[in-house]
């Protein structure tokens, strides 16, 4: 059996494996790739977010930068929720995430809804950062760069 504990522990682990070895790391030449930055003055958290998109899909995407275990493990945490995925399919994930950080956009018709936790997958691991409201803005700095990217990019 499952206790809170286990699952606390299982998720601090998830958090900590993704920022000692954070996933796609690094930048894509740009151009082609789409470059954006993002920053969180609340915590000096900074994200470098290129993006390959290719007929509607997210081919590749790589981040740099630099911040708290929180900024780059959502960081890395988005990167393995996105890659591969349609636009589509990616602002489905990012509304369930900023869902589960209480976060939810404006034109999100789920806001309300509660969040199905186990179709987030490891991004659940980020779930305790809501006891922590100043550290929301940490672990949605990646998630908000993405929103950037895909609206400069006019996807
Ligand atoms: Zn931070």
């Amino acid at each position: 059996m499952t206790t809170m504990d286990d699952l606390e522990d299982l998720y601090r682990e998830i958090i900590l494996d993704h920022y000692r070895s954070p996933r796609n790391r690094g930048e894509l030449a740009s151009p082609p790739a789409h470059r954006t930055e993002g920053f969180n003055p609340l915590c000096g958290d900074e994200i470098v977010l290129t993006l390959q998109l290719d007929d509607g899909v997210i081919s590749d995407v790589k981040v740099a930068g630099h911040g708290c275990s929180i900024s780059q493990s959502s960081a890395s945490l988005m990167t393995g929720a996105v890659k591969g995925r349609s636009v589509p399919e990616a602002r489905g994930a990012m509304r369930s995430f900023k869902r589960l950080m209480t976060v939810a956009e404006d034109d999100d018709p789920d806001a309300d809804e509660p969040v199905d936790v186990r179709a987030l997958g490891e991004l659940a691991a980020l779930q305790g950062v809501v006891k922590f409201p100043v550290r929301i803005k940490c672990a949605t700095l990646a998630w908000n760069t993405l929103a950037q990217a895909l609206s400069e990019l006019g996807a």
